[in-house]
């Protein structure tokens, strides 16, 4: 299985995905760091490079989730805190940290400042 992603491939995610991390929804202008193609089912569970299967990950989300494909339900939070609309949603926030102390800090200058959440 080969896991290269062609430059048009990788073009077509970041215009679908716009940019941002499809787990956090964080731009990669805000963080400054470049994305991460993630396989969303991963490689090594039979995933494919595929534009169904890839998506953009911020570091901190590609690297809590590595290569699981399920956790614990958790119930959700507040204000900044993102909140998953589903059993998914709130397993994919637990399993990324995605309201992880450090990141809540930021997050929260990010609205202050207008940047986050994306107005689209
Ligand atoms: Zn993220």
């Amino acid at each position: 299985m080969s896991t290269y992603i062609s430059e048009s491939l990788r073009q077509k995610i970041i215009e679908r995905d716009k940019s941002r991390c499809c787990y956090c929804l964080t731009s990669e202008a805000n963080s400054g760091i470049p994305m991460t193609y993630d396989h969303i089912h991963p490689v090594s569970k039979g995933g494919e490079t595929t534009f169904e299967n890839l998506c953009l990950a911020c570091r901190s989300c590609n690297e809590f989730k590595s290569d699981a494909v399920e956790s614990i339900d958790p119930l959700s939070g507040d204000g900044t805190r993102l909140e998953g609309i589903n059993a998914i949603g709130r397993t994919t926030i637990v399993k990324l940290r995605i309201n992880n102390p450090v990141i809540l800090i930021a997050r929260k200058r990010w609205v202050i400042s207008g940047w986050h959440p994306p107005l689209d």
